[in-house]
């Protein structure tokens, strides 16, 4: 593969409708294919939310955006490539049934990337359920791919694409997210939608001195059956950093942290940094941006099969406090996102249950007041809510939890 000079700094989640392409098009960016049987998924990593790193560069010798590139390869001109920065793709499936991860893998996101077939009539029931999810979770940054325009003629890309602009105006997104067309397969306009990443993605300001913090986003035993004990290696917690740096040797706490089948209560745990994985191997230090798995010294018991997934990891005593009940500012879509007719949202309602996506935490959450927009709930579930995290809430509709809204948490 290629070279990754260094740490990813942001992290950019593709969106869209099953094969339109957006792992065709992490590929492009990146020379890696994040579906089955990469390094990642045998470590574990990737089986649900898959990922892959591009070091973007800007050649000093051409115009944009033919001087945009991710292979720091660029012959004939002159000039010399700079490295702009480290991107690390979060790859969510685009099936239907998978919405639940979306909304998990959204939380970890910066930015999207919307890949919409230029082939097939817009949007499809996906590309929709997905912009609106990333409004939810509070993605803002977009830059949208009209992909597969190696499939259509001139005039039917002219109409697809004016056909997405309206799309996307009629979700609150105007002129300035920027539409590039490309074709994954032949590797066509990649320059512009690398240009347009750069421009319009822009890594978050990041603050090295608050306490580092991880919402995770996967947790597993690497151990294979029958290991001695003298060999057993501690949990592994994935997930990225949303803030601080975190190091080998740092003391962590996990909330709300792991459950006791017999007092059937969370219990925080404590437990130490052994090391650090990232797609550039060990290191001793991480900070935000890319997918990490970061090596601890609990049981693999409690972390196997993705247990303490939507717990917070961070410094004792420094993360928000556990609750399990919310009071929140909800705002409902005007329709229930994915539903096979068009169905308008009816209000909350005292007593009904919700699927509440707090961060990569799913919760069942009762109703027990609504008084105009501010709802108040109790959780099944603990959570520690991050700072400033958008809820995603669903409703039970058509035997299946289906996105109706997000909740800003006020109490
Ligand atoms: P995903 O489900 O959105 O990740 O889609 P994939 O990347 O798996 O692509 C689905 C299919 O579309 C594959 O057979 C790709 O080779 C094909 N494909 C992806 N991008 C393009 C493109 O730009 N042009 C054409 N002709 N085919 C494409
Ligand atoms: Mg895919």
């Amino acid at each position: 593969g290629r070279r990754i000079p260094r740490q990813p700094e942001v992290n950019i989640g593709t969106a869209g409708h099953v094969d339109h392409g957006k792992t065709t098009l992490v590929e492009a960016l990146t020379g890696k294919w994040t579906s089955a049987h990469s390094e990642e998924l045998r470590r574990g990593i990737t089986i649900k939310v898959g990922y892959a790193d591009a070091a973007i560069y800007r050649c000093t010798g051409c115009d944009p955006p033919a001087a945009y590139n991710t292979d720091g390869d660029c012959t004939g001109c002159g000039g010399e490539p700079e490295l702009r920065r480290v991107v690390s793709f979060v790859d969510c499936p685009g099936h239907e049934s998978l919405m639940a991860n979306m909304l998990s893998g959204a939380s970890a996101m910066d930015g999207a990337v919307l890949v919409v077939a230029a082939n097939e009539p817009i949007p499809q029931p996906q590309t929709r359920e997905h912009l609106q999810a990333l409004r939810i979770v509070g993605v803002e940054r977009l830059v949208v791919a009209l992909n597969k325009i190696d499939l259509v003629s001139w005039n039917d890309a002219l109409s697809s694409y004016e056909r997405l602009r309206e799309f996307l105006e009629e979700h609150g997104y105007g002129d300035d997210v920027p539409v590039i067309p490309t074709s994954a397969q032949r590797r066509l306009n990649i320059d512009a939608l690398v240009q347009a990443i750069e421009e319009h993605i822009p890594t978050p300001p990041r603050d090295r001195s608050k306490p580092p913090m991880m919402q995770v986003l996967r947790s597993f035993d690497v151990n294979k059956p029958g290991t001695e004990l003298s060999e057993l290696k501690g949990g592994i917690l994935g997930g990225t950093l949303m803030q601080g740096v975190l190091r080998v040797g740092d003391e962590v706490e996990l909330r709300p942290g792991i459950f006791d089948p017999d007092r059937q209560k969370y219990f925080p745990v404590t437990t130490k940094v052994v090391s650090l994985g990232t797609s550039a191997g060990l290191v001793d230090s991480v900070e935000p941006g890319g997918l990490i798995a970061v090596g601890t010294e609990l049981d693999p018991f409690f972390t196997k099969g993705d247990q303490v997934v939507g717990d917070v990891m961070g410094p004792p005593g420094e993360l928000p406090d556990v609750v399990d009940h919310l009071v929140m500012d909800v705002e409902l879509l005007p329709s229930v996102v994915g539903a096979t007719v068009p169905t308008k949202v009816e209000p909350l309602r005292k007593g009904e249950p919700l699927r509440l996506n707090v961060g990569t935490m799913v919760t069942l959450g009762i109703v027990s007041e609504v008084k105009g927009s501010r709802v108040s709930l109790s959780l099944r579930r603990p959570v520690c809510p991050p700072p400033n995290a958008r809820v995603a809430i669903s409703r039970r509709i058509e035997d299946r939890w289906r996105l109706v809204g997000s909740g800003r948490i006020i109490g």
